[in-house]
């Protein structure tokens, strides 16, 4: 995790072998003052998990790996070390018409990914995989292993998309297995500009948000090289819970520009879906339970989401201000489309907001191998580039990011003091109306900010240089219905 020398380096790092260590290390850190960082799969896109420009500790839950699934209560264990690799593998290993709506990188840990929400390929049938989970077991600030029953509602609720993070260290999360079907589909279809992109494009916004839940069509969009020159290459990537001769008159009903046929379909189990949109299908299911990195590459992410469909002139202005980019490889934008059940949960009901009204959510994602300082200034400016250049065709009001690809140029806590009107900048991003009650349960559980990041929830104290906070605090709360904020803990 440490592949640059230049990475701030922790005092320790501390591997606990059960839940008594992780409450030991919290009570003497708290005790001797030491900033803690909790790490789970270590894929946090600022390394928030493992570097800190403080001095700091690591809390690396590596050796909390136990995944205990009960197939007859549809539910699993699953300590917050392990991956979602490992949750897909030990569940298929007993059925394979069970799975968990959770991402595609098999080594993403259980501990970050689902705290921040949670989208991927099961996302329009179950919800996120914030969304699936029915208990939890957390060690708080006063070192103490609290259940769903004993840290309340209103925790367990900001721990489920507010970001562990904040709140405490999440040692283990119960979730709720979903049903999959024995056969699934999968289709990756390639269209260059030349052979339409654009208009296939256009005609993808305003029906992948809409088509049955069962159909996942995201969209990877990058400049690559054309026959003669470069040109836009948009990726139809699906996994449709069913067989090709259910896939096919869906297709061709709601998108048959696109021109489906039999021959671009491969029937596969649900676990096998997996490894080929990771592209790992040749390295066998097993490659599921390896953690390690594939690779050693550094990478910017940010994120936005899109309410209206953005016109074919517009889409092909963007196109041009991709290919302008001259780094190798330029940005590219993965597009996932929102719809199905995610329209039918409450943005209140838990802190990730972003529901019902969005048609997709856009990844901007540049990746490099080089270490140097101007190389990564490089791929981070070109990806800042096209996210400015998005600014009009993307939500507003605020502009909303997604946590799980966490972005610090939004705004940071610049030490433990950040207050709650200087956090909003980002927190309203990421939680919209949600951040008040983030706040609110930040100030009752953590009031003196032991758990604190860069892109940590602020409490809120009434003292000192917070008045003015408290009080813009109490007017943001009193405008809103009352149930939003505080619905559980009346
Ligand atoms: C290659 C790649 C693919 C991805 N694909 C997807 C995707 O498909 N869908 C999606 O939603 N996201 C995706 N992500 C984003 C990913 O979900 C987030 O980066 C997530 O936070 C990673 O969790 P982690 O445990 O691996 O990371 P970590 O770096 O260990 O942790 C991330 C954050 O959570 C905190 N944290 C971790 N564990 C705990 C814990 N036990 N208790 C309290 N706080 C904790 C950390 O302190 C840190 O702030 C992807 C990321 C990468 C790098």
């Amino acid at each position: 995790m440490f592949i640059s020398p230049t990475t701030p380096k922790p005092q320790f790092i501390v591997t606990p072998l059960d839940e008594s260590q992780i409450q030991a290390v919290v009570i003497c850190s708290k005790l001797h003052g030491l900033l803690v960082r909790v790490r789970s799969g270590g894929h946090d896109y600022e390394g928030l998990s493992y570097i800190s420009s403080k001095p700091f500790i690591i809390i690396d839950l590596v050796n909390l790996q136990q995944i205990n699934v009960d197939i007859e209560d549809e539910t699993a264990w699953v300590q917050a070390g392990a991956t979602v690799g490992q949750v897909y593998y030990r569940i298929a290993e007993q059925s394979r018409n069970y799975g968990f709506p959770a991402g595609i990188c098999h080594t993403t840990g259980v501990g970050g990914y689902i705290s921040g929400g949670g989208i991927g390929f099961l996302m329009r049938k179950y919800g996120l995989a914030a969304d699936n989970v029915l208990d939890a077991h957390l060690i708080d600030v006063n070192g103490k292993l609290l259940d769903r029953k004993s840290m309340g509602e209103d925790l367990f609720w900001a721990i489920r998309g507010g970001g562990g993070a904040s709140f405490g260290v999440i040692v283990s999360w119960k979730i709720k297995l979903v049903h999959v079907p024995s056969i699934v589909t999968v289709f990756n279809v390639q269209k260059t500009l030349e052979q339409g992109a654009s208009n296939l494009f256009h005609k993808w916004q305003n029906v992948a948000h809409k088509v049955p839940k069962e159909l996942v069509i995201r969209t990877v969009v990058q400049p690559v090289d054309g026959v003669s020159d470069r040109t836009i290459q948009v990726l139809f990537q699906s996994v449709f819970q069913g067989t090709v001769k259910e896939l096919l008159p869906l297709m061709e009903e709601s998108f048959p520009e696109l021109g489906l046929e039999a021959k671009d379909c491969t029937e596969m189990s649900w676990i096998s879906s997996i490894l080929n949109i990771e592209g790992l299908s040749e390295l066998g299911v097993d490659v599921l339970l390896n953690r390690s990195q594939q690779s050693k590459k550094y990478f910017k992410g940010k994120s936005d989401f899109v309410k209206e469909a953005i016109s074919i002139s517009d889409l092909e202005s963007i196109w041009k201000v991709m290919l302008e980019e001259e780094i190798s490889p330029p940005p590219m934008m993965i597009c996932e489309p929102f719809g199905g059940r995610m329209d039918e949960i409450s943005e209140y009901a838990l802190p990730f907001p972003h529901r019902v009204g969005n048609l997709y959510n856009i990844q901007y994602f540049s990746e490099w191998l080089d270490e140097g300082h101007s190389t990564s200034k490089e791929y981070v400016e070109s990806t800042r580039r096209l996210y400015n250049y998005m600014t009009p065709y993307v939500s507003k009001s605020p502009r909303a990011s997604y946590l799980n690809y966490k972005d610090l140029d939004l705004g940071i806590n610049v030490d433990t003091s950040t207050s709650y009107l200087e956090a909003t900048v980002w927190g309203k991003k990421y939680f919209k109306n949600n951040f008040e009650r983030l706040v609110y349960v930040k100030s009752k559980v953590d009031p003196g900010n032991f758990f604190w990041n860069e892109q940590s929830i602020p409490p809120l104290i009434s003292c000192g240089k917070r008045v003015k906070d408290y009080y813009s605090f109490l007017w943001t709360a009193v405008k809103k219905p009352l149930e939003t904020l505080f619905i559980n803990s009346l």
